[in-house]
């Protein structure tokens, strides 16, 4: 039923009603597009319309950016202490505490993850990353430098100004938090782009940016698609800074128009991560990290180990184990059932993206030469292939244009940070996978990205350092 135009209130499969926004959000107001256009969601599992939103077009996005432009220079934030936006971040996520089911029923809904990821692992991930940048806002401060007697410098580190930030399908949520936290603990203000398959989730959490009391303007959603809305801001001429995760190919085609302006960039792109198992691994632990960490949220993590590397002493016996844990752990059936371990992928275009890897190719004799090996899948989707001598396993870990994550399985204790030190990745798991946490930086090297997210390392994204030089000596 529609309230306003701008908001129609909808039942969810599990039987939770709720307000869903639809409007675009811009200097604290939901507004209709200037295009007239909508984008349609779907529900993954049952392809039924959800409902459609407005579609922010090349004008919105000026609007958008004008006014986080003028929020960045206005009082109310500009001169609002950095302990007051650490509040303001700690409020937004008490909201999102309290408001957590239902947040988690739409991400369902919308992006087919079984709900009891979104409500368990999802929702704890938006709090915890947003209460640890709100810890941070006020411990944002530069140094002094002593050059000599009379002459010293002193830095401070200012907000970068205004930033787009163009997120991805895979955690909506958890994505948004993840750029959203650093930005506002560090001043800047924000016009943030979801992805076109999942725009309702970030749409129900604007009303909670709103109730946390951020002033109008800092905070701005536009949903649309990438090539327009997206496109628009990546190219805007005002905007300073842009931080994307998605994959390789757009990053690129990101990178090309941010050139215009000379933007500041964080890139958060594609992986093939591979989780190395050595002979004188604990097999079952690694076997049960291996499905984790390809099998989870539906393999659509940009971190997922889709390489598995086994040493072949214990080849055989890992393939049958690995075989054994899918047919007992991975229950595909309904997201909102609690069974579930794998809900539908995001969308029928993405389900059959995946399946043309497959369709016709044989999964025996990998090597690294194939599509399979090199390519990002996006999907429960794995390549497992023997190697013999640690060189080669670090070789083969190496052989692809990506750097995001890796994974080591051994219980030698040197050869572990051996090779952790030997992998070319952001990111490391010893007898893990995909381990992830907000005090941690996070991102990649090679065609992975560039900057990093989360942990201390993320605050440098949404600061630049201003060097201040002092003479104290009134003759040269
Ligand atoms: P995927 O292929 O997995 O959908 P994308 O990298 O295309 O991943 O999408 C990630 C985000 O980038 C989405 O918000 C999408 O709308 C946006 N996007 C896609 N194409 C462009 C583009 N040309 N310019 C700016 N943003 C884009």
């Amino acid at each position: 039923m529609a309230v306003d135009g701008l908001s129609v209130q909808l039942t969810a499969p599990n039987g939770r009603s709720y307000t869903q926004p639809t409007g675009l959000y811009i200097n604290g107001q939901w507004v209709k597009s200037d295009g007239g256009v909508t984008l349609a969601s779907t529900d993954p599992a049952t392809e039924k319309h959800i409902v459609s939103v407005q579609s922010g077009s090349k004008s919105d996005i000026d609007k958008a950016v004008a006014a986080a432009r003028a929020a960045l220079k206005a009082p109310a934030w500009k001169s609002l202490q950095s302990s007051d936006r650490g509040r303001l971040l700690y409020r937004l996520a008490d909201l999102v505490d309290e408001h957590r089911e239902t947040l988690a029923t739409i991400e369902t809904w919308d992006n087919g993850k079984p709900y009891t990821v979104a409500l368990n692992e999802d929702m704890a991930e938006v709090t915890g990353t947003l209460r640890y940048y709100a810890g941070f806002s006020d411990k944002v401060f530069g140094q002094v430098m002593e050059l000599s007697p009379d002459k010293f410098a002193y830095t401070v580190r200012e907000p970068v100004g205004v930033c787009g930030q163009i997120i991805p399908w895979n955690y909506p949520l958890s994505m948004a938090a993840w750029k959203l936290g650093p930005a506002l603990a560090c001043g800047n203000t924000v016009v943030l782009k979801p992805a076109e398959q999942t725009p309702l989730s970030i749409l129900y959490f604007v009303n909670l940016i709103a109730e946390a009391g951020f002033p109008p303007g800092v905070v701005n959603i536009i949903n649309g698609r990438g090539s327009e809305a997206g496109a628009a801001l990546a190219s805007h001429p005002d905007v300073d800074k842009i931080a994307f995760t998605g994959s390789t190919a757009t990053a690129r085609e990101i990178m090309r128009m941010a050139a215009g302006t000379l933007k500041n960039l964080t890139l958060e792109t594609g992986g093939k991560s591979p989780l190395i198992v050595f002979d004188d691994a604990e097999l079952d632990n690694a076997v049960e990290w291996a499905h984790l960490g390809i099998m989870s949220n539906q393999g659509q993590i940009c971190t997922a180990t889709s390489r598995i590397l086994v040493q072949e002493g214990v080849y055989r016996r890992f393939v049958d184990a690995f075989k054994q844990q899918i047919r007992e752990v991975s229950r595909v059936g309904d997201p909102f059932d609690e069974a579930t371990y794998q809900g539908p992928q995001v969308t029928r275009a993405q389900h059959e993206r995946i399946l043309q890897y497959i369709d016709p190719t044989v999964f025996t004799d990998v090597t690294p030469g194939m599509r399979i090996f090199q390519e990002e899948v996006f999907g429960p989707f794995v390549a497992i292939m023997p190697f013999r001598t640690e060189e080669e396993a670090v070789e083969l870990a190496n052989g692809t244009q990506y750097g995001l994550g890796s994974a080591v399985f051994t219980t030698n204790l040197t050869r572990a940070h051996r090779v952790a030190r030997a992998v070319e990745s952001g990111m490391v798991w010893i007898n893990s996978s995909n381990d992830c946490d907000w005090r941690i930086p996070f991102g990649g090297v090679k065609q992975s990205g560039i900057g990093r997210e989360l942990g201390e390392a993320g605050l440098e994204a949404y600061s630049n350092v201003k060097a201040i030089h002092v003479n104290m000596k009134s003759k040269l």
